[in-house]
């Protein structure tokens, strides 16, 4: 029996919390109360598709944890929803918040859908119904609980959201702060939509500039000449190419579900999802090769994999056959705990998805506090900023006699924009994320993974913030 069946995505997800639990000092009780979901909401709502007929829709919405409120986490559209998935991906943000510093519980929404299979309209109305289900329950709000996008959705759906939530709730000044993901002109954030990708990268170049750590994998630091292999060219596939590419890495491969492509020489990520846009596959992509089957690219020789597309992609059945050095997981739970025990073996270094996908949860988070502010980044100091490095340069070059040249006035003239603040802050988080967890892993002999290690923290962070609400006293 494969591995997938003997154990399901939440079992996996409880078997690392457990790994990790006995590194800590907590008692019994604040684990199973942490490890818990506090609320699962199974629902069944009928939608009338365009030919006429009536289906009858499944969808969940699961808080894992309320040690913080709202709790917090995307809605995903797949045919493979099921609620213990949507259980292991809200236990998931709840570890990811808390790893991050992020002050929210864990949540997570599905719709058990292809969204390939519905019209534009029938989605529409398929999220504009689960949308006011959960304000039926008392289970949305800027306060209680926070979706995003996840796989299969985007900026659309969370405009949908909004729009119903608001029409449902007249006058709630903070209601734009019920979902995040928006679109700017909705009430989003500039940076949302790059900032899980952007996450990854900032996450692995950390990782990749240590060099104790970069010794024992025998790499060179930095990011540079690095090849690299993404699986899946969605939202965080697609930017987490571009950041490494942008920043001198190599991307040698890239997967769809359709198949995957090769090229030593590297691959452009936007040039190939315009020709998968036109041709409607990324196979036979001009220069590049066509790979077998596209699970050939997880088994490629590389120096960084990303798994981004859905969870258990690397298995016990497979993780022997990883050539990969570093594996990034830019998806929710794409390696198992079996996996895991082999790339200790192999010496392969796995960063793990519950700090490492966090780039989208941080960036929600400036999102919904701009909600509730109302209030632009940047909107009441970039003037005064400029006008200030102004005088500076004109000081400066009133002493020295010298001219500052053009370029470099440009740069130090600039006041911050939204976007320059949004992914400031996302680097300041991802960067002191990896270090808090190489510093619990290098310090600790006995913590076998980053993994192990990413959930000390986590369990620490919720069980300490139990103990300061009283809960255990
Ligand atoms: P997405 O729907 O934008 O993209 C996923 C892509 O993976 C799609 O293009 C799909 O065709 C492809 N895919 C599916 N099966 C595949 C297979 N077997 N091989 C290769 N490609 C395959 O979704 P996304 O938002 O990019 O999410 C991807 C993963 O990242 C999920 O695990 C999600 O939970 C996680 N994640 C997303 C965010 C976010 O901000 N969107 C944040 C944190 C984590």
């Amino acid at each position: 029996m494969s591995e997938k069946q003997e154990f399901t995505f939440f079992e996996n997800v409880e078997r690392s919390f457990d790994k990790a639990a006995k590194f800590t000092k907590w008692d019994l009780g604040v684990l199973e109360q942490i490890k818990a979901c506090n609320s699962v909401y199974r629902m069944r709502f009928p939608i009338k598709r365009d030919n006429g007929t009536i289906e009858v829709i499944e969808a969940y919405r699961v808080q894992h944890s309320h040690h913080k409120s709202p709790c917090k986490g995307g809605i995903r559209f797949s045919d493979e929803v099921n609620q213990d998935e949507v259980m292991a991906l809200a236990s998931l943000m709840t570890y990811k918040c808390a790893i991050v510093n992020v002050p929210f519980g864990g949540g997570k929404g599905g719709i058990k859908i292809n969204p390939r299979n519905y019209s534009p309209y029938e989605l529409e109305k398929i999220t504009r119904r689960y949308t006011s289900e959960l304000v039926k329950k008392n289970f949305i709000g800027p306060g209680i609980d926070v979706p995003a996008p996840d796989y299969g959705t985007g900026e659309r759906e969370m405009a949908w959201i909004v729009d119903t939530y608001t029409s449902l709730k007249p006058g709630e000044i903070d209601a734009a702060g019920c979902v995040t993901g928006k679109p700017v002109t909705q009430g989003g954030v500039r940076g949302r939509k790059e900032a899980t990708g952007l996450g990854v990268f900032y996450g692995i170049r950390e990782v990749c500039n240590m060099p104790e750590v970069m010794k024992k994998l025998g790499l060179s630091t930095g990011i540079e000449g690095k090849s690299v292999i993404v699986q899946g060219l969605g939202n965080v596939g697609y930017h987490s190419a571009k950041f490494f590419r942008e920043h001198g890495a190599k991307v040698i491969a890239l997967a769809e579900y359709e198949g995957a492509i090769f090229n030593a020489a590297g691959l452009n990520e936007h040039e190939v999802f315009l020709h998968r846009q036109k041709t409607g596959s990324i196979l036979d992509f001009p220069g590049a090769t066509n790979l077998a089957k596209n699970t050939d690219a997880l088994e490629m020789e590389c120096d960084i994999l990303i798994p981004a597309a859905l969870e258990s992609v690397i298995t016990k059945e497979n993780a022997d056959r990883v050539k990969a050095k570093i594996i990034g997981e830019a998806a929710n739970g794409p390696c198992t705990p079996d996996a895991d025990e082999i790339f200790l073996k192999k010496n392969i270094l796995c960063v793990p998805d519950m700090y490492l996908n966090a780039g989208g949860v941080t960036v929600s988070y400036f999102e919904w506090l701009k909600n509730l502010s109302h209030v632009r980044y940047g909107r009441m100091e970039k003037r005064f900023t400029e006008n200030l490095n102004g005088k500076i340069i004109n000081e400066i070059e009133s002493l020295t006699g010298k001219k500052v040249g053009a370029e470099e006035k440009a740069i130090i003239l600039h006041g911050a924009d939204e976007v320059d603040l949004v992914h400031s802050g996302l680097e300041e988080t991802m960067i002191a994320a990896t270090r808090e967890i190489m510093d619990i892993w290098l310090n600790n002999d006995d913590i076998p993974d980053m993994r192990t290690a990413a959930y000390v923290s986590a369990i620490n962070k919720v069980a300490t913030s139990y103990a300061e609400l009283g809960i255990f006293p």
